[in-house]
């Protein structure tokens, strides 16, 4: 069974075959003219009704076992619930290679040697702190799903090693050895993590799965994982979909993280794909995070007086490891008001000291912008130019570097004009900054400090730029862990998951962007990278002890007074998510409701609007199922209207009840397929659902 990415509902194709076929057996059928990779879905002995004729399967995958129920249920939910063809599903989760290798490259690749068992190394098994052992004991005990909501350093992975101990310990069920998937949301980011799990577990137990691996090498650990060899997957969020028939456990690492939504072809949540399939397979399932997001929040709040509580089990772990039940080592947080500050400025005063005394102390800084380049914008002042992208509605942004002007949306790169375009005054300027102007900035300001050891300081910059080699990011990190570098300034890249040892202070030049953007989650994702990136301040209780300072979080901000602000220097996730919640409830967004919208591409705005306006019209004229439960909005243009000549238009789609959204999305989508196919409508480039979407 195989269907085109783009047939519409995705119907299953019959084959015959000689040998009676398992469902689950991988194949290689005859599709047109080309022979491709296929999936057994239901198998029927029974000979074909005369006259009928099907085309033979052309071989059989043989030495690769059937994928399971289990893996054939969950990618057919997927694709239900997301709205996708199942064979699209069903080929874009297998790896690339089953797909592209014949038979006999297949085999050879088979012919592994069977990896030694090394078993634990229990040797170095630390005690559990009080709040590890009681969550350790309660995800025991119970049946989940849990909310692990422990602070950065509060010894969640340590957790996570336990549990994924006695998943493995548990006896086999039908001769299949149990495993355990644990799941992160960039691999590359947390190389600690993997070596933790093959420090404790050995390396020939543990395989990873993600993207930036080699197609050979992510079949063979895929096949390791298929055939019970593997008893750990360590993964990013296609990890989700690993064949794994002895599965127990699954752990998400930093639930809360954007990264675990897919935001191409079926664009499902590998974190909410999780807990559907741990209750399908029976595998117990983990959510971790300090800041975890506020649908698995408000999913585990505890029960109250009228309130059954939600069907998680959250598990509080507050403390920092190192400082006890003292939360003496969580960073300061330190507030500057812009208002006082002279206009323009972009290192206050305060700051400029704070980071200067920690570079002579010898403790390390970071600073964070997410905006890359060195200015969003050039402009003219006689005559207004701006540095606008031809073929999108937005700005190019400045590279000084290469004295370019690059469009982040679709890559339109121009050398940087002398004089205005526009009216030929030479004085075109910069406006605001990104992190290629902060470092110029700091360099200049930090000039004559010294460090300890009489060396000038070192500022250096990670953001996507800095790192598009193949190796640089790791190589740029090493230069922080060793030391190298004093002040290192970077985007969000940075602030997440590093266990940035001799940190001592984290800035936020410019945040405030985030508190007023009309993306409703716009203050969740600002208080999770920001509480983030102070974690990243002062892990080392010890370091931080010794060398008698005091870790700290800066934020230069126009809004001191806001409600985000208030919780963040408390440390105070709990409040600041009743806060968001009570928001949420009050304008009915979610967690209390359920979303999904169609995006429409066209080459003019009025195509892609007219596609969704008739696609909405045929299904109130249908009056389909669900729809007294759907809200469907007029269609409306992405807030980044134009990219590459493209014009991009979204409708809303709301409902209360996320049964009655699934059924209209179901009984809408061959609508959608109609609408489509009508002459009208042929100036549509593409359309697509999102089912949950992060962004609206
Ligand atoms: P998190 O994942 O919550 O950020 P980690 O699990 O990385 O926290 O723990 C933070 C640090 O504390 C790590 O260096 C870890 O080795 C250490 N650690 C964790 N649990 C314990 C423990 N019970 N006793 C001593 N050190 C611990
Ligand atoms: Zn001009
Ligand atoms: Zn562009």
């Amino acid at each position: 069974m195989q269907t085109p990415a783009h047939s519409g509902m995705g119907a299953l194709l019959s084959y015959a075959s000689e040998r009676a076929l398992a469902p689950g057996t991988l194949v290689r059928v005859p599709l047109g003219a080309r022979e491709v990779l296929g999936v057994v879905w239901e198998g029927e002995a029974a000979p074909l009704p005369a006259g009928k004729s099907v085309r033979a399967i052309a071989g059989v995958l043989d030495g690769i076992a059937p994928l399971d129920g289990h893996w054939r249920r969950l990618v057919a939910f997927a694709a239900r619930y997301y709205q996708r063809s199942l064979g699209e599903v069903a080929l874009a989760v297998l790896p690339p290679q089953l797909r592209d290798l014949n038979p006999v490259q297949l085999a050879r690749r088979l012919r592994r040697p069977a990896t030694a068992h090394t078993g634990a190394d229990a040797s170095s098994l630390i005690a559990l702190s009080a709040e590890q052992e009681r969550a350790r004991g309660l995800i025991d005990t119970n049946s989940g799903p849990f909310l692990l909501f422990g602070s950065t350093g509060s010894g969640k992975t340590e957790v996570y090693l336990r549990c994924v101990q006695a998943a493995l310990d548990a006896e086999p069920v039908n001769a299949i050895a149990p495993q355990a998937l644990v799941m992160v949301p960039e691999i590359n980011l947390t190389p600690q993590l993997q070596e933790r799990f093959t420090a404790r577990f050995g390396a020939a137990n543990v395989v990873s799965l993600h993207s930036g691996m080699t197609d050979a090498q992510r079949l063979k650990n895929w096949l390791a994982a298929h055939s019970g060899a593997a008893r750990i997957v360590l993964g990013t969020r296609l990890a989700v979909f690993a064949s794994m028939p002895g599965l127990k456990l699954i752990v998400v690492d930093e639930e809360h993280d954007a990264s675990y939504k897919q935001q191409e072809g079926a664009r499902y949540s590998a974190r909410d794909l999780a807990i559907w399939r741990g209750r399908e397979q029976h595998a117990k399932v983990i959510l971790g995070s300090a800041t975890p997001s506020l649908e698995s929040w408000h999913a585990s709040r505890p029960a109250t007086d009228g309130d059954p509580g939600g069907r998680y089990l959250r598990l509080h772990m507050p403390s920092r490891i190192a400082s006890g039940d003292n939360a003496g080592s969580l960073p300061v947080l330190r507030v500057v008001n812009m208002h006082h500050q002279p206009r323009r400025t972009v290192f206050s005063a305060p700051l400029l000291a704070a980071l200067q005394e920690r570079v002579e102390r010898g403790e390390q800084c970071m600073v964070l912008l997410n905006r890359r380049g060195y200015s969003p914008v050039l402009h003219c002042a006689d005559c207004d130019w701006k540095s606008d992208c031809p073929h999108c509605s937005a700005h190019q942004v400045f590279h000084r570097i290469d004295r370019t002007l690059r469009c982040h949306h679709c890559g339109y790169t121009v050398r940087v004009p002398r004089a205005c375009p526009g009216c030929g005054s030479p004085d075109i300027t910069a406006i605001g900054q990104g992190t290629e102007q902060l470092e110029e900035q700091l360099t200049h300001l930090l000039t004559g400090v010294l460090r300890p050891d009489g060396q000038p300081v070192k500022v250096a910059r990670i953001d996507a730029d800095t790192t598009k080699l193949k190796g640089a990011l790791q190589s740029q990190l090493a230069q922080v862990h060793s030391g190298e570098t004093d002040v290192l300034i970077g985007t969000q890249m940075v602030a997440k998951g590093h266990d940035f040892r001799r940190i001592t202070l984290v800035a936020a030049v410019q945040p405030d962007g985030a508190l007023f953007s009309s993306d409703f989650r716009a203050p969740e994702r600002l208080f999770a990278l920001l509480l983030q990136a102070s974690g990243r301040a002062g892990r080392d209780a010890q370091y931080v002890a010794a060398q008698g300072s005091r870790s700290e979080m800066w934020l230069q901000t126009f809004h001191p007074e806001h409600a985000l602000v208030a919780a963040l220097r408390q440390h105070d996730y709990p409040a600041f998510a009743a806060q968001q919640l009570q928001e949420r409830r009050d304008a009915a967004m979610p967690p209390f409701a359920f979303q999904a919208l169609v995006r429409a591409d066209a080459r003019t705005q009025e195509a892609a609007q007219g596609f969704l306006q008739a696609a909405s019209d045929a299904a109130r004229t249908h009056a389909l199922a669900g729809l007294e439960q759907v809200t469907l909005y007029p269609p409306v243009p992405l807030a980044i209207q134009r990219v590459a000549n493209i014009e991009r238009a979204q409708m809303l789609l709301e409902s209360p009840s996320r049964v009655a959204l699934q059924r209209f999305l179901a009984a809408w989508q061959p609508l959608l397929h109609a609408t489509r196919s009508q002459p009208e409508h042929k100036g549509l480039v593409r359309w697509l659902v999102d089912v949950d979407p992060l962004a609206i």
